[in-house]
């Protein structure tokens, strides 16, 4: 049987940025108030209060909050026309010019949380509300700060050339708009993204891509389990070196030299005994080995599929890790708590997204990653997160809108893809990770982040 999807897939681990720096510019239009980050205030002579503090000495002071805000679009610092205190509290300053397609007004307002007695300052622009970060350090009279609480974290997200190049069940629909999907993963927050490898089809285009696109991508190198089959197809006996598996070693010899390297990690690699059609059982585990033996010549960070495999997952891969001390990330996982954590005793990482969440049986599991092993990824443009579904629709209420959408038959450049998932959705991730396990969706983002960035970046 002819496999018409041409997996030469491009999968994606983004990673959004958790820890906002007055560096990490961004200029969006005011209207536009979809998202946290996309206007980044700092404050620069500002003085608090007198809480016992004069001017950023912590001792003194004068009783009024006075704050000059400046606006930093794409680097370029705006300074506000002017500014006026209100009250003992807040402040205002207009913005005119600088690129700004009207004029601005941003409200400052000291306003420590209760029990911190440090610098914590609100933010209202244009009458939308954002605190600045309510963690330490935040806003002192030296650092800048930026008016969003929350950004998100790491993310892993697939893309299949094809519908990222507008096409659909082998028909042109469209032209590629991959750019504007990186482009609007940034503008909600996501800022690195992995693009997974599954043959040695996909590791071109994807490094094409990564070229295009080294600030935002890296990439994996591996043979999907569907592809496992493509491996052994033109060979002789066994025992002989592969001329398959030898083109892929010569693509990783090439990559690992690059300073900075487009090779995030191995993979993907793995079984699945959903899709036994693709490739047998003995083909996927002949694979996975060859392969685990070529990951601990590399040393790189191993990216994992398995799928009603957990066993022979485990036996396989066990005696591997010793010689892989970076570890690995088993992604988009779907099964029970129990493999979960079986994978978790392993020390692998954990990934989730919109499939994860989808019986109660995955929901428990999702409950109980732990978040020193959690990351996050939207598998797009695949595994949705399903809004509507009573089971996390609560935990959706604060998402950021999202651009609007059509038919792929449709298609106007800028807008997402009716059913085509993308990066710019895993805060929906996030949220609903956020929600299940009970915790604030900063602490899933931060740990997610952390974890990905330690792992890949
Ligand atoms: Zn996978």
């Amino acid at each position: 049987m002819k496999v018409a999807a041409i997996f030469s897939s491009l999968l994606g681990l983004a990673l959004a940025t958790a820890i906002p720096t007055t560096n990490d510019l961004e200029r969006r239009d005011p209207s536009d108030k979809s998202g946290n980050s996309q206007f980044v205030l700092q404050c620069e002579g500002v003085t608090i209060p007198d809480q016992g503090g004069a001017e950023g000495a912590g001792e003194g002071g004068t009783g009024y909050f006075y704050s000059n805000v400046a606006f930093n679009a794409q680097g370029t610092k705006i300074e506000p026309v002017a500014c006026t205190d209100q009250d003992g509290t807040c402040s205002n300053c207009l913005f005119s010019g600088g690129g700004l397609s009207s004029d601005t007004n941003v409200t400052a307002c000291w306003n420590p949380p209760a029990g911190k007695a440090g610098c914590g300052i609100s933010f209202s622009y244009n009458g939308y509300d954002y605190d600045s970060q309510n963690k330490e350090p935040y806003c002192g009279h030296e650092n800048g700060f930026a008016a969003f609480s929350f950004d998100l974290s790491a993310v892993a997200v697939t893309f299949t050339a094809d519908q990222f190049r507008g096409i659909y069940r082998g028909k042109q629909y469209h032209e590629p708009d991959f750019a504007e999907v990186l482009k609007r993963a940034r503008d909600h927050g996501c800022e690195r993204v992995m693009l997974t490898t599954m043959s040695l089809d996909g590791a071109k285009q994807n490094l094409e891509l990564v070229r295009k696109f080294p600030d935002m991508c890296k990439m994996t190198l591996g043979v999907h389990p569907y592809h496992a089959g493509e491996i052994y197809e033109a060979q002789g006996s066994r025992g002989h070196p592969n001329a398959y598996l030898e083109t892929i070693r010569k693509i990783g010899e090439g990559l690992i030299a690059e300073i900075p390297s487009p090779l995030a990690a191995f993979g993907e690699i793995g079984l699945d005994y959903v899709y036994l059609d693709r490739a047998d059982k003995e083909t996927q585990q002949r694979a996975f080995k060859d392969q685990l033996e070529m990951a601990t010549e590399f040393q790189l960070p191993l990216f994992l599929h398995v799928r009603e495999s957990t066993d022979d997952f485990i036996s396989i891969i066990k005696p591997y890790l010793p010689k892989l001390p970076r570890g690995g990330l088993v992604h988009s996982f779907a099964g029970s708590k129990a493999e979960m954590l079986q994978l978790v005793e392993l020390g692998l990482d954990i990934s989730v997204n919109g499939v994860s969440f989808r019986s109660d049986e995955q929901i428990e599991m999702t409950k109980h990653i732990p978040l020193s092993k959690l990351q996050l990824e939207t598998d797009a443009p695949w595994c949705e997160v399903m809004e509507k579904d009573p089971k996390i629709e609560p935990f959706l209420a604060t998402a950021r809108p999202l651009p609007p959408n059509r038919k792929h038959n449709k298609f106007i450049l800028g807008q997402m893809v009716k059913t085509r998932n993308e990066s710019c959705t895993i805060e929906r991730v996030g949220l609903v990770v956020a929600g299940l396990k009970g915790v604030t969706r900063e602490e899933v983002a931060e740990a997610a982040w952390n974890n990905s960035s330690r792992m890949f970046w």
